[in-house]
């Protein structure tokens, strides 16, 4: 008999979803929190917008950090949990993408105080217990309940201004939490089906995006808010452990790196899924076979840019693979040597056409 027992430790929290709701129930969102001192967290170029869209509730914000930086270096951390003492706030009121969410997540992870998270990108971060601080150029991860947003505000409007080739690779970040979330060993049916139904609704934003539909970011943000979910329980695997390392150690641009990584890595690991999975995965990508439909995709919206183009020289690709060669064995579904490595990232590096 086939055994069809699994683990699943699902995860708390609140979400609102649909256009227009940040701006009109942040304050009864705040209230049911029940903080009368909030610190808002948000980049400066961010700042005018979320200050618009916190509006009459702008009076309960007593503090701002808007010194917000890529991967969370450690001072920046310091700086943001130095302001959330000092005004005595109840909660941390993130508006942003990834970088943004991941600062007002290091302020929780030393203070306890609870996030209110409205993503602007499809990161996903607002749906993680993931934690991540940067120092001398090495990125630490770790995972606390404390860290997990209590409430997401996902509102289509404010992605939007979002640049189309940042929409595009923040959208198959998502992606990649999506597919990685069929193969790492805490995956199960819950966070399948919920991958699954994620890859779906991005497959049709992007495609929507592509054709210059109007209402694509209602797709994509359902499908960063699926992925994220889904990645919170399944966890990562090679994907996101060699994204990882070129995140730390080169300082890529994080959405871009994931996009370039992800088909590779796909047509490596599909031959390992099960082969109902590996339908599943194929059939929400609309195509008879998973990585050619991805990589119908990919062309579609114009995402074929590799590593090179998101900034990886050639000196420093050697060193990644033999950065990535070193943490081997990598749990997947298929056994990793170093020459896969080689392969996988000399790949990524020159990017599909
Ligand atoms: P980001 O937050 O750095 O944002 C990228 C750029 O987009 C910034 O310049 C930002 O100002 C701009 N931007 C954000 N929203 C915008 C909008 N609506 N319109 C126009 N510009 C906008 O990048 P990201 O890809 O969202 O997040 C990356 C970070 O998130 C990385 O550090 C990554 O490690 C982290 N992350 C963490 C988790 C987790 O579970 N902890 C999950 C995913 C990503």
């Amino acid at each position: 008999m086939t055994d069809t027992s699994f683990t699943y430790d699902g995860l708390p929290g609140r979400v609102r979803f649909g256009r227009g709701v940040a701006r009109a129930q942040l304050s009864e969102e705040l209230d049911s929190l029940g903080w009368r001192r909030v610190l808002l967290v948000v980049t400066r170029q961010e700042r005018r917008m979320a200050e618009e869209l916190v509006g009459t509730a702008m009076d309960r914000v007593v503090a701002v950090f808007d010194n917000v930086r890529p991967h969370v270096p450690q001072e920046v951390a310091y700086a943001a949990t130095d302001l959330a003492r000092t005004y005595a706030v109840d909660g941390v009121l993130s508006v942003g993408g990834g970088s943004t969410t991941g600062t007002a997540k290091a302020v929780s992870l030393t203070t306890g105080l609870p996030i209110l998270a409205v993503p602007t990108t499809y990161a996903g971060s607002e749906m993680t217990p993931v934690w991540g601080l940067t120092s001398d150029g090495h990125k630490v991860t770790g995972r606390s309940l404390d860290v997990l947003p209590r409430v997401v505000i996902y509102d289509p409007d404010l992605v939007e201004s979002l640049p189309r080739d940042l929409a595009v690779a923040s959208s198959l970040n998502a992606m990649a939490h999506c597919v990685e979330a069929l193969w790492t060993p805490a995956s199960n049916p819950v966070t399948r089906a919920t991958a699954l139904e994620g890859v779906r609704a991005l497959s049709e934003g992007l495609v929507t995006l592509a054709d210059g539909g109007a209402d694509s970011a209602d797709q994509l943000l359902l499908g960063a808010y699926l992925a994220g979910s889904a990645f919170a329980v399944a966890g990562s695997g090679l994907h996101h452990k060699l994204c990882h390392i070129l995140g730390g150690a080169f300082d890529l641009p994080h959405a871009q790196t994931h996009a370039a990584i992800l088909p590779h890595v796909l047509t490596f690991n599909q031959q390992a899924l099960p082969v109902r999975v590996a339908g599943q995965l194929a059939d929400a990508l609309d195509c008879s076979e998973a990585s050619d439909g991805l990589r119908r995709l990919y062309r579609r919206v114009g995402a074929g840019a590799g590593l090179s183009d998101a900034g990886l020289t050639s000196d420093q690709l050697r060193t990644a693979i033999e950065l990535a060669t070193n943490r081997l064995p990598i749990v997947n579904p298929r056994p990793v040597e170093a020459d896969d490595i080689e392969t996988l990232l000399t790949s990524a590096y020159d990017g599909i056409n």
